[in-house]
């Protein structure tokens, strides 16, 4: 149904628009994770990059010192230096001074040496106790043939950081010493201090394998005075596990770590030199190109442009709700009263009696609202409607609805199903309205209301019950049921094939003989209609002429039978004998129309017929008709020479006062009357009957006796002095052919 339809798009919106915003969100989120994941790589690989390039540096710097004094050593063994202490302390200060070591060593393999320092001069008797064990430890490494370069420790004579380098001294293949240089740290401290590390953002320290700052930068991010990288809580435990056994392996590796509320990232990776390792540092993003404030502005303008995408959609998507509330409304209300439609009583209904099987659809309607519109205009008309609306509303039980149709129809779902109860369930809404209504000072109107009611059945069998109304008089509610439902399924099949039938000829003329009753001559034909379907089958006027007089029809199918009548006596004469005048029954209907005498005459002419060879037969209608109008039309009908009867005189509300004022040439009487000749009645009827005769006679009136069947019939009334005859006893209606055949030769 039309509500559940909206319910479902509005789900399947939903949904859709809850979708469209999370594949937003999330394609925002991998988007930027990938933005950071790219720039944490870049960061990463950046790091790596300068790490390599300070540890070349110092490759570098080691290399050029270790060479210089390989390259004394060499001189050592040459020249033979060594063997002389005059020689040594000469060259050692020389060449100390030229490579500005902090001091120079020369230790011979029975463990006596000889030491320069260019700020404390040369003491040529040392021993391995006059030096750190570092140095000792470097010193007889060098002894098995190694370049060697000791750990850092603290010079006593310089207080300062230093480190020792050392190689062998040969003579005939044989070490007979080792050279050694210390240097101090300044080009690790210069070169740590740097500012232009992972372009400024970052710095370099050199740590030991156990985690030890052997020089730590001054650019650090941690201001806390710390000796190791895992002091502290800077590192996560993991993360400190994981270090130390990269550190103990030689490996590098990366890691984070937090001081307030940033983060960092670092990278460790070994020097090749003792258990030196280079620890690099930096803040996120801090060397990327992208940078943390282009990070900031993309993320920044990606959830602004989101955000304005996410709120277009709820927009719309509210929008949209709340035109389609608007399309609810206006597909299931009426706007001038704010009922249901009937559009929402149907689906009402539908899901209504699946709950109960007691049930009644009462339809009611206002009797001539359109006087009420009319009479007080349409705005009053309205708040008519919207009070009946009111009132139904007021008098419905729990589960019960209504409804308005178009105009003044409403429809109302009953729970009740007893006829009585239904009757005093409308009464009460119809009295309260009328009473209310007609309180209702200057513009006091009496409402009157048709109501149907149909029990266990919808709202088209409710207003088929309302239609049969319209027939009933003094009587407001009617309730539905079967034979009224044929009755009136039979008058809308034959509405819905009148026009069809017309144009396909299926309506025939039969004509009947009209005898002079004294020498039984015969003097003219009525044309009586036969509809006769395309099975062959023959449908009687009493059938549809009741009908199309109330729905107009009338109007074309009488003037279609006088044109058959005119097209009859067209053949006649064109076959060359003499016409018969045909009497046609023309419609009450016709005559209201002050044209019809005219158009009459038109159809005459147009087949050449002389008008008066038509005998236009009217019904004597009722006390209310336009007499005036009446008797003008006869007269102008008259007047282009056609012959007027009054038909079935007798039967409804004629007087002989009519037969005053009306200039008619026949009078058909009634086969009603041949009917009360008999029994106690017989002979006033009979006296009536003789007054009328005279009466038309006197007025020069020919009359026309209507059923004569028997010859008594037709004997009774010759007594009376009628002058025609029509009946059975003569002839049946026959169809204009056969009639021709045997009347017309
Ligand atoms: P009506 O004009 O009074 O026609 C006479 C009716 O009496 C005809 O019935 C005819 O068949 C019937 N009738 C004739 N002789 C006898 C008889 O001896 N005994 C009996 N019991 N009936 C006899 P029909 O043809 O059924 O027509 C009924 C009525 O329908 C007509 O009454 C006329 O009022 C109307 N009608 C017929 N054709 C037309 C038409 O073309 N236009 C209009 N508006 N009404 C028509
Ligand atoms: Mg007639
Ligand atoms: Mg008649």
């Amino acid at each position: 149904m039309y509500r559940d339809g909206l319910k479902k798009k509005f789900m399947i919106m939903t949904v859709a628009v809850v979708t469209v915003t999370l594949i937003l969100f999330s394609t925002a989120a991998a988007f930027l994770a990938y933005l950071l994941n790219s720039s944490r790589d870049y960061e990463r690989k950046q790091m790596q990059l300068e790490t390599a390039e300070y540890r070349d540096r110092i490759l570098n710097q080691v290399d050029t010192t270790m060479q210089i004094l390989t390259t004394l050593a060499k001189a050592y063994e040459v020249s033979d230096i060594a063997s002389s202490n005059e020689k040594l302390v000469e060259i050692m200060s020389s060449t100390n001074q030229a490579n500005d070591f902090i001091s120079m060593l020369y230790i011979r393999s029975d463990g006596t040496g000889i030491i320069n320092a260019p700020d404390y001069g040369t003491i040529d008797d040392i021993t391995y106790s006059d030096c750190h064990p570092e140095a000792v430890n470097a010193m007889r490494e060098a002894f098995t043939g190694k370049n060697t370069i000791s750990g850092m420790f603290t010079s006593l004579i310089y207080n300062e950081k230093v480190f020792v380098y050392s190689v062998p001294v040969y003579k005939n293949g044989e070490i007979i010493g080792v050279l050694s240089a210390a240097d101090n740290i300044d080009f690790f401290t210069e070169m740590a201090n740097e500012n232009t590390v992972l372009s400024g953002s970052g710095y370099i320290h050199l740590i030991d394998s156990s985690g030890k700052f052997l020089v730590r930068s001054e650019n650090t991010i941690v201001d806390e005075r710390l000796d190791s990288i895992f002091d502290g809580h800077y590192l996560s435990e993991q993360t400190k596990r994981d270090t130390q056994i990269a550190l103990n392996q030689g490996e590098s590796i990366f890691g984070e770590f937090s001081s307030g509320r940033h983060n960092y990232i670092f990278y460790v990776d070994s020097l090749g030199i003792n258990d030196w390792n280079l620890f690099c540092a930096n803040t996120y993003m801090g060397s990327s190109a992208l940078g943390e404030t282009f990070i900031g502005v993309v993320v920044a303008l990606l959830f602004f442009v989101i955000s304005i995408a996410v709120f277009m959609l709820f927009f719309g998507y509210r929008i949209y709700k709340i035109k389609s509330n608007e399309l609810l409304h206006v597909a299931y209300f009426d706007a001038l009263t704010g009922a249901d439609n009937t559009f929402k009583f149907d689906e009402d209904f539908q899901y209504a009696i699946k709950e109960t099987s007691e049930y009644s659809v009462a339809a009611l309607n206002i009797h001539n609202f359109k006087g009420i519109n009319d009479l007080f205009g349409r705005e009053r008309g309205d708040k008519v409607l919207s009070f009946v609306k009111s009132v139904i509303e007021d008098n419905l039980k729990e589960g019960e609805f209504f409804c308005r149709d178009a105009g003044d129809l409403f429809y109302i779902f009953l729970k009740d199903t007893d006829e009585e109860v239904l009757r005093r369930r409308m009464g009460e809404i119809v009295s309260y309205i009328r009473n209310t209504s007609l309180s209702y000072g200057e513009y006091s109107y009496d409402i009157g209301f048709y109501c149907g009611i149909a029990v266990r059945k919808d709202k088209e069998h409710a207003l088929i019950a309302l239609q049969s109304i319209r027939t009933v008089q003094h009587e407001y509610i009617a309730f539905y049921n079967k034979e009224l439902h044929d009755e009136i399924r039979h008058k809308n099949r034959i509405e819905s094939y009148m026009n069809i039938g017309l144009e396909n000829r299926e309506f025939k003329l039969f004509l009947q003989p009209e005898f002079d009753l004294s020498t039984n001559e015969l003097v003219r034909a009525e044309a009586l209609v036969r509809w006769q379907k395309p099975d062959g089958t023959f449908r009687y006027p009493n059938e549809f002429i009741p009908l199309f007089e109330s729905n107009g029809f009338c109007i074309k199918l009488d003037m279609y039978m006088v044109e058959r009548a005119c097209e009859q006596i067209r053949k006649w004469m064109d076959a060359g004998i003499k016409p018969i005048p045909i009497s046609v029954n023309q419609s009450r209907l016709l005559l209201s129309n002050l044209n019809y005498p005219k158009d009459l005459e038109n159809l005459t002419k147009k087949y050449g017929v002389p008008p008066s060879l038509i005998t236009v037969e009217i019904l004597e209608g009722t006390q209310t008709d336009d007499i005036m109008l009446l008797r003008k039309q006869i007269d102008s009908l008259r007047s282009r020479g056609f012959r007027v009867s009054m038909d079935d005189f007798g039967s409804g509300y004629s007087s002989l006062n009519m037969l005053g004022m009306l200039r008619i040439d026949e009078l058909k009487l009634d086969r009603g009357f041949l009917n009360k000749f008999t029994g106690d009645e017989a002979k006033r009827q009979k006296i009536i009957l003789r007054q009328i005769l005279a009466a038309a006679k006197d007025l020069g009136i020919t009359t026309v006796a209507e059923g004569i069947e028997t010859v008594e019939n037709m004997e009774m009334m010759k007594s009376l002095y009628c002058d025609q005859g029509q009946g059975y006893f003569y002839e049946k209606p026959m169809d204009s052919e056969k009639f021709s055949e045997k009347y017309m030769k």
